[in-house]
């Protein structure tokens, strides 16, 4: 078909596309944002948290008086370790779901934390499910939360929050929720839920650039969480409270960045809401995944588990594919992706999150098939060893 295709006049200046979990593309509008000063403490900033803050109270429906959006400076796992130091009491015991790096790293602070837990590790990929949940939580009394990774963003996979909520609420035990790479995408509805909290950031799927997140929990679960917090800065009861007192943040807020992350929720707003977004976004997912099927790839998961967040395909074995080289061929096309995560195969990510649409995902998929072409990989398929791998998450 056609040779090498020029580099896309990529986003507006000239840049590469970001096909990665964030940070991500982001539009000119939102780096346009960021050209201006604000003072911290004055009514005009102060204006804007208010904003932000009730703007994202709105993306979980119905029920959402009874909850509370604080916004914390750092990337996302300050909020997930601010989620925990501040939702869990002491002598509390977390149930810590994981089936992939952010299900780690969520153990690894509540062994930094002190704090009692329990790991359920369900390896690269393979979701943990309801009833695992219910019978762990039935034979151990002593826990009292438990965390769920939303879209495991190592592999991709949706992972069933719903399911796995009713299972701990059934048990009485609280939900929190690290929906880092989904909300804004994917519903995370308070009504259906339950959650006591979640966890989400900036520079994700409500597109803007990193260096805040936000936590939103319940009235009475932040009420009551005076205390808890093993740290000053990461402390969301503090936060909250201070913020309702005098509107502002406690330590220097990121100004530019929460200018930059209001202009994105008036596009997401403007785009429709989380139903819009989440269909641009499965609409890029399919896109890209059928492009990529019809040259030969695989993708590690099974359709009913693919997030429209990111998804993960197996490496060639072919033995003329080498992923660097894919790697910085597909960048000077214009296009950055992203390595794999697993520890069994060999296998590389692209995201299907930021200011993208289908076309750009379709010139992803023509710029891979030209990438083969002069690497001279005949076919993509992967090893048997990665389809053996596969077949576990069928059974
Ligand atoms: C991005 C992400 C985080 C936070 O990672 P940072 O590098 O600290 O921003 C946490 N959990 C999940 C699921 C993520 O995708």
């Amino acid at each position: 078909m056609s040779s090498t295709p020029a580099p896309l006049p990529a986003p507006e200046m000239g840049e590469p596309y970001l096909l990665t979990p964030g940070p991500l593309t982001t539009s000119y509008a939102v780096k346009q944002a960021m050209l201006r000063d604000w003072g911290s403490w004055d009514e005009d900033f102060r204006a804007m948290t208010r904003e932000m803050r009730s703007g994202l109270l709105d993306l979980i429906g119905p029920g959402s008086d009874a909850y509370d959006c604080v916004p914390i400076q750092g990337s996302g796992s300050y909020l997930v370790e601010a989620m925990l130091g501040t939702f869990v009491p002491k002598d509390g015991k977390v149930l810590v779901l994981s089936n992939g790096a952010y299900g780690q790293r969520a153990a690894q602070t509540m062994e930094v934390l002190g704090r009692a837990y329990r790991l359920l590790d369900k390896g690269d990929y393979m979701p943990p499910r309801g009833d695992e949940v219910a019978a762990i939580l039935a034979e151990d009394p002593a826990i009292t939360h438990v965390l769920i990774i939303h879209c495991e963003t190592s592999s991709g996979i949706l992972n069933p929050v719903e399911e796995i909520a009713a299972a701990a609420h059934a048990a009485g035990r609280a939900v929190l929720i690290d929906s880092m790479s989904a909300f804004g995408a994917i519903p995370l509805e308070a009504e259906t839920i339950g959650y006591t909290a979640m966890v989400s950031s900036a520079n994700k799927c409500i597109e803007g650039v990193p260096g805040f997140g936000f936590v939103i929990a319940r009235k009475t679960a932040l009420e009551s969480a005076k205390g808890n917090c093993h740290s000053l800065s990461l402390d969301i009861h503090a936060q909250w409270a201070a913020m309702e007192k005098t509107g502002q943040w406690r330590f220097t807020p990121p100004t530019h960045v929460v200018a930059a992350f209001l202009e994105a929720l008036r596009a997401h707003k403007a785009e429709g809401g989380v139903a819009a977004r989440g269909a641009r976004y499965a609409k890029n997912r399919d896109t890209m995944v059928d492009g990529m099927r019809a040259l030969g790839f695989e993708t590690l998961l099974a359709d009913r588990w693919l997030s429209p967040i990111i998804v993960t395909f197996f490496c060639p074995a072919d033995p003329a594919f080498d992923f660097a080289t894919f790697y910085d061929a597909m960048k000077a096309r214009g296009f950055i992706i992203y390595p794999g995560k697993l520890t069994v195969v060999d296998s590389f990510r692209i995201g299907c999150i930021g200011q993208m649409d289908e076309y750009v995902m379709r010139a992803v998929t023509d710029a891979a098939r030209d990438t083969l072409t002069e690497m001279g990989v005949v076919s993509a398929a992967p090893p048997a060893k990665a389809l053996e791998e596969r077949k576990k998450l069928a059974a």
